[in-house]
């Protein structure tokens, strides 16, 4: 039963949700200046991964030296084993920068990211085996040369401490994975041995994650790349590095003047202390009910996994305090994660004034209708939410470029994952946060999309591999 003053809210509501939402601005907006703060703080954080072992922000030696001459070429195969796909690929590198790619992908259920790890890689070669049959054989794309065994570059997109290309023990799961008994664990080894379970024509030749894949894939077709990220279900940023300025792998002895790709898992950044981010009470209730509290600070903040739960929760204390969805049934809304991501981008890039796609959304997933002040006050919310997460992927640009004094002379930054590719604006509002943290310079850092880092790269990367070993520098 409602009350008087609760029977008299419908009139009010105009009111109350212009301040509300003014609310939010302050919440979710970062200033240039806070930015600034933000991006020396990770800089020296980047620094001391660099200097220090096992640090929040690992700063991981990958053990791919330098750039590719775009000459490489040849047959690979390439897993990758992504937050939400498998995908088996077939390169056929030609030189020149180009290639030819066939691929397969497949559907990771909820249970298998939680189910035990030698399962999963043993999933992933029976994946490999089926794409293998399926492009083999007298027409196949892939003539199999007996007793020849095809590379394999195998990208996992988990933070991974490595001391060869072909070797990584896994640090921690990231974007919800769970798969008991293999943090800790070496997983090249495991996939390994997954992989001695059959006759497969395949050696796994490089283990390689998204970030430095992308890296070498933007840098093979783009010569002026120096930094990839990927904004996807998880977040995260490689760049090309002086091996003299990795202090921590100084007694390896490797020559300090080749080049090294670091994969930063900057997604850890603020972790467990939380005292650089600006984490709002949504953020910190995200953060607590994960599956792994205090880590991936930076990454709850930013990528596709989390902001459409950062929105549902403002939504459902606005329902709970009555601004919102009035006399309506709520509960499809009141499940966790039931606001996707991809929700968030189509609310932001419906074009019609009446914000018609907005009301066809919530009545087709929440059975639920919208007046036109909900429906904008939603959209911007959605707004805010998307826009800090650009601006915090900014930051984090920003701070490899400071850290590598990239400024002057600009750089291209490869860029992938589906909130990069499919958010609307997403691209447009980095880059205006590079100008809000660096002034008109700020226009000489520029983005693109990187095509298909994980599949290329590492074939890419498998190549270079085999060459340093023929050359005997391995
Ligand atoms: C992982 C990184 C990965 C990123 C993007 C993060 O959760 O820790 O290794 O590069 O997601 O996929
Ligand atoms: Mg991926």
């Amino acid at each position: 039963t409602r009350t008087q003053d609760e029977e008299q809210l419908p009139h009010a509501t105009k009111r109350t949700m212009a301040d509300h939402l003014r609310r939010f601005e302050t919440l979710f907006t970062l200033t240039p200046q806070r930015m600034r703060i933000i991006v020396s703080s990770f800089k020296e954080t980047l620094e001391t991964g660099l200097d220090k072992p096992d640090q929040t922000v690992p700063m991981i030696p990958t053990f791919v030296f330098g750039w590719p001459s775009g000459n490489e070429k040849g047959e690979f195969l390439a897993i990758d084993l992504g937050g939400t796909n498998l995908r088996v690929c077939l390169l056929n590198l030609q030189g020149n920068g180009k290639f030819e790619i066939t691929q397969s992908k497949y559907r990771l259920s909820e249970e298998q990211k939680q189910d035990d790890g030698q399962k999963l890689f043993d999933f992933c070669v029976d994946c490999l085996k089926l794409f293998i049959e399926a492009n083999s054989g007298e027409d196949g794309i892939l003539q199999l040369v007996p007793g020849q065994k095809i590379p394999l570059g195998f990208t996992f997109s988990y933070p991974c401490k490595q001391d060869k290309i072909d070797h990584g023990i896994l640090i921690r799961w990231t974007k919800g994975f769970g798969s008991p008994n293999t943090e800790g664990k070496n997983v090249a080894e495991m996939f390994r041995e997954a992989l001695s379970k059959h006759d497969l024509p395949v050696e796994l030749t490089a283990l390689i994650n998204d970030t430095t894949g992308t890296l070498i894939a933007s840098r093979y077709v783009n010569p002026t790349t120096k930094i990839a990220c990927i904004f996807g279900t998880g977040c995260n940023a490689a760049y090309m590095e002086h091996v003299k300025d990795i202090p921590k792998i100084k007694h390896l002895g490797i020559d300090g003047d080749q080049d090294m790709a670091i994969n930063c898992e900057w997604g850890a950044f603020d972790s467990f202390e939380h005292e650089h981010l600006p984490r709002t009470k949504y953020d910190i209730i995200i953060d607590e009910s994960s599956n792994k509290p205090g880590e991936q600070a930076f990454e709850k903040l930013i990528s596709g996994r989390y902001l459409g739960e950062i929105v549902r929760l403002i939504i459902c204390e606005l329902i709970d305090e009555g601004v919102l969805f009035l006399g309506q049934n709520t509960y499809k809304l009141e499940v966790p994660n039931a606001f996707d991501t991809a929700l968030l981008s189509l609310m932001e890039s419906d074009p019609t004034d009446e914000l018609l796609m907005i009301i066809g959304l919530f009545s087709h997933f929440f059975a639920l209708e919208t007046t036109l002040a909900e429906r904008q006050f939603l959209r911007a919310i959605a707004r805010l939410v998307g826009r800090r997460a650009a601006r915090l992927s900014a930051c984090g640009i920003a701070s490899i470029v400071e850290k590598m004094g990239y400024i002057e002379e600009g750089c291209s930054v490869g860029a992938d994952g589906s909130l990069y590719n499919k958010y609307p604006g997403f691209a447009e509002r980095i880059h205006e946060g590079l100008v809000d943290i660096f002034g008109e310079r700020g226009r000489n850092i520029v983005t693109h999309h990187a095509e298909d880092g994980s599949g290329v790269g590492s074939a890419i990367i498998a190549a270079m591999t085999k060459e340093r070993k023929a050359a005997g520098i391995y």
